[in-house]
């Protein structure tokens, strides 16, 4: 799994140490989970510096569902590597939600760091 993973992070065009980050946090997700993000060809990770005009690349997949997509700031290398790990977690359980709540009515940012927390990546 590990090899797949350290596979199906050189797709993204982003930094190597936001790169190694990513690697770290997507092995240490529940199977089903990684398994859904792995498996999910519309998906798309990039990273951006705030004040340049972004574009976030998103693909539209055959099933018609809507491609998820994360951007990670670029600054974000250069925190520490809980904190990096954290956000990454976080922004992959939004996407894991489909930026929604776990449940009706559940605020999707408590819903997103609760499932960080519960992978191993809480709030430093
Ligand atoms: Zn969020």
């Amino acid at each position: 799994m590990k090899t797949r993973i350290e596979q199906w992070v050189l797709a993204f065009d982003i930094h190597d140490t936001l790169r190694a980050h990513l690697a770290e946090v997507v092995l240490a997700l529940p199977d089903p989970i990684r398994d859904d993000l792995v498996n999910d060809e519309a998906f798309r990770l990039c990273e951006y510096e705030p004040g340049f005009t972004m574009t976030v690349p998103m693909c539209l997949g055959v099933s018609q569902r809507t491609g998820r997509a994360v951007a990670l700031r670029r600054s974000l290398r250069h925190r520490h590597a809980d904190f990096i790990r954290y956000v990454i977690a976080h922004e992959l359980a939004h996407v894991h939600l489909r930026n929604e709540g776990r449940h009706p009515g559940e605020d999707p940012e408590f819903a997103a760091d609760a499932l960080a927390a519960l992978w191993g990546f809480p709030r430093p």
